[in-house]
């Protein structure tokens, strides 16, 4: 029997994770046409099928869709000539690339028109880091630990770059040898690692000396789960990522646990997994607060307005008040929300 579960908070989704669901149920409510999303809109098995029974088809390129159609770009950011491809052969596309993703482009970009030579930390085949090497393809260097970093000889001057979900215990290693390698390295003024990303790490950090073991809930490819659980790990505690409910069969739980969520995992799979824990007592840690909002894309909010006016100037706004009213109140709309509306 669990004696103490320990639900720590931050955890589950993020800013840019509300931002993307919420955009994509905005396209399944506006257009009546089938949604193509390139990639996953974010990394979560459940949530991928809920969209999918929605008829959303997920592609991995431009060439998986067929003209004219409608097409949304995922929260991991997409490289400038795939999106320029998908620009080609679609009628409407939406970008609804998390805006922290964004920075590490424009910081990719400008390092390459200033002639830096980057060094871009992050996982091989990941989403995100195939987006932002495509920024500047020629120009960077993909490594994902110490050992490649010092196989890399660059002469020029060079500028350290990351994946924004990598864990604070890969991050800083590389960081540093990389500072004692290349005496002029260029660092963005604010760590590529996102708010969400670090958040999630200290407050979980916060809770090993409570407990035994933690239970990290979220996707096999979600970056930011895998890194809880390497943060935990390299702290010397039991971390398992666990996908749903069913998962706990093959998991033997000690006396203490604490539960945490990469930032795609919906709030109601932990509590379903808390619930079936049962434990003696249930506590909650929530050491660090966050109030992030990411509005959504500015193509989506420009042809809501649009859509809005013309139903407004045709009278026919009456006909359906809720259907495209509202966008305006997003703020207040939750992505739980939105994935119940589905
Ligand atoms: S994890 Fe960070 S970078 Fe990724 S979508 Fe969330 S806020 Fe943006």
């Amino acid at each position: 029997m669990v004696e103490k579960l320990y639900l720590v908070s931050p955890r589950g989704f993020c800013a840019g994770v509300e931002m993307a669901i919420k955009a994509l149920t905005w396209m399944l409510k506006i257009y009546d046409e089938t949604i193509y999303c390139y990639h996953e809109i974010v990394h979560n098995q459940w949530i991928v099928k809920q969209f999918e029974k929605r008829n959303v088809i997920f592609v991995e390129s431009p060439d998986d869709i067929p003209h004219g159609s409608i097409v949304m770009l995922s929260a991991h950011g997409t490289a400038p000539d795939i999106e320029e491809a998908f620009h080609s052969k679609t009628s409407i596309t939406i970008n609804s690339v998390c805006p922290l993703v964004t920075k590490v482009h424009h910081e990719a970009k400008k390092y390459e028109e200033n002639n830096i030579e980057v060094i871009y930390v992050g996982h091989k085949g990941h989403d995100e880091a195939k987006g932002a090497i495509g920024v500047a393809p020629k120009n960077m260097h993909l490594i994902e630990s110490v050992k490649d970093l010092e196989s890399l000889k660059i002469s020029k001057e060079v500028a350290l770059l990351a994946q924004t979900t990598l864990a604070i215990s890969e991050w800083e290693p590389i960081m540093e040898k990389a500072k004692e390698s290349y005496e002029n390295l260029q660092l963005p003024r604010k760590s590529d690692l996102c708010y969400a990303t670090t958040n999630r790490q200290k407050a979980i950090l916060d809770s090993l000396k409570l407990v035994e073991q933690v239970l990290v809930v979220g996707s096999k490819n979600s970056s930011n789960t895998n890194a809880l659980v390497k943060m935990v790990q390299s702290n010397g505690v039991e971390a398992t990522r666990i996908e749903n409910i069913s998962d706990l069969k093959n998991i033997v739980l000690k006396k203490t646990i604490a539960i945490t969520a990469g930032a795609s995992a919906p709030d109601h799979i932990v509590m379903d997994i808390a619930k079936e824990i049962n434990p003696h007592e249930t506590l909650f840690l929530n050491p660090i607060s966050e109030s992030e909002y990411f509005p959504l894309p500015k193509e989506l909010r420009n042809n809501v307005r649009k859509i809005s006016n013309f139903l407004e100037k045709m009278n026919l706004s009456n006909e359906e008040p809720n259907k495209f009213f509202g966008i305006q109140n997003d703020k207040n709309w939750s992505a739980t929300e939105a994935l119940a509306s589905l």
